[in-house]
């Protein structure tokens, strides 16, 4: 299959937009990019589409898809009931970073929900997103537009990395604003449940919902402990050298992060070190990329996944990564990167 590149990024492409409804309305797939990470869309009321979603990511079929809208009211015909609280966390965060899982009806297949009896919904906050999903009927099931496994894409180059050949389109918005996936909630739950953290964090949901509970199994290192995400018990997000985190005081940080890499280089690795910009210059070992700044937190959430896929192609044999404590963000970011490293966390 060729896949088409369509380029908005300067402004939506009228005529590419109609063509990938198109697309869409025709079971076909389409990359697009959103305000947290590019999505690979297929019409989520189509069966055999949700199935071609996962076939091209290589996605294991019992992790449920999340189904993108463009409009609140596409939320009430699929669904059971909108509660009170879908519409007090809709105001306050549609079109936005947050995802609300509610149970479903019988027009959302279970192809596309992993065969569970509720669905994922989100609005995107993103102009050629939005323009698209109306286009392609108005219910896109879209999870992130990589290969499974690999970290997600905050570029249109990052899908074509992983999908050229594989999908029909891909539309290139240019990069992404935030860089790591929307926040979930599940709604279904007596208090409601946060199943992964995000750019929405737990201070700004107990603003509108009052009580909120973080799934326990989150942090759990415990391989027979789940998530209630089912997508969440994978080993996402992986670069393919192994990756450590070194946490404590930043002067501790550098210092045993140059310890391990003068060792390791010294056996013969290729070290690659993910420092900020406050402490790059500290190295003298490895290939040292900086994230960000630890003073603008979203520049870290931004660059955390091309940095993996950097040193993917770089191909580094080991990675050593300094923690972010970043206040706001800090609990989006350290799930991401401790499931990068498979839990592999030094304390300084
Ligand atoms: P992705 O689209 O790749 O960002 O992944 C979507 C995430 O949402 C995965 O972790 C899924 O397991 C989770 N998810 C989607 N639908 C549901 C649902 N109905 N219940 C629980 N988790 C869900
Ligand atoms: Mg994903």
């Amino acid at each position: 299959m060729k896949t088409i590149i369509a380029d908005m990024t300067h402004g939506i492409d009228e005529g590419m937009m109609k063509k990938a409804g198109q697309i869409l309305l025709d079971g076909g797939l389409v990359a697009f990019p959103t305000e947290t990470v590019y999505g690979l869309g297929g019409n989520a009321l189509d069966a055999e589409a949700s199935r071609k979603i996962y076939a091209a990511k290589g996605r294991p079929s019992d992790n449920p898809l999340i189904v993108h809208i463009a409009d609140f009211d596409a939320l009430r015909d699929i669904v059971k009931e909108v509660p009170q609280a879908a519409k007090d966390l809709a105001d306050a965060f549609w079109p936005g970073p947050m995802t609300m899982i509610l149970n479903k009806n019988d027009r959302v297949p279970m192809s596309t929900t992993g065969g569970l009896s509720t669905v994922a919904v989100r609005f995107p906050d993103n102009e050629i997103a939005d323009a698209m999903i109306l286009a392609g009927g108005g219910y896109i099931a879209a999870p992130s537009a990589n290969t499974s496994g690999r970290p997600s894409p905050t570029t249109a180059k990052h899908v074509q990395d992983d999908l050229d050949g594989r999908i029909d389109m891909i539309i290139d918005g240019g990069p992404v604003g935030i860089g790591v996936e929307s926040t979930i909630v599940d709604l279904t739950e007596d208090i409601p449940m946060v199943l992964r953290p995000g750019y929405i964090n737990m201070d700004m949901l107990r603003g509108v919902l009052g009580e909120v509970r973080m799934d326990p199994g989150l942090h759990s290192a415990d391989p027979n402990f789940h998530p209630k995400a089912p997508g969440m018990k994978y080993r996402h997000y992986a670069p393919k050298a192994p990756l450590t985190i070194v946490e404590g005081p930043a002067d501790k940080v550098v210092a045993k992060i140059e310890e391990l890499a003068a060792e390791k280089e010294a056996a013969g690795e290729k070290v690659g070190i993910i420092a900020t910009d406050e402490s790059a210059a500290l190295y003298r070992h490895g290939t040292v990329k900086s994230i960000g700044s630890r003073a603008e937190e979203i520049t870290i959430s931004m660059h955390l996944y091309g940095i993996l896929r950097d040193f993917d192609d770089r191909k580094v044999s080991v990675i050593y990564s300094e923690a972010f404590d970043t206040p706001k963000l800090g609990q989006a970011i350290m799930n991401r990167l401790i499931k990068a490293a498979g839990h592999q966390v030094i304390k300084v």
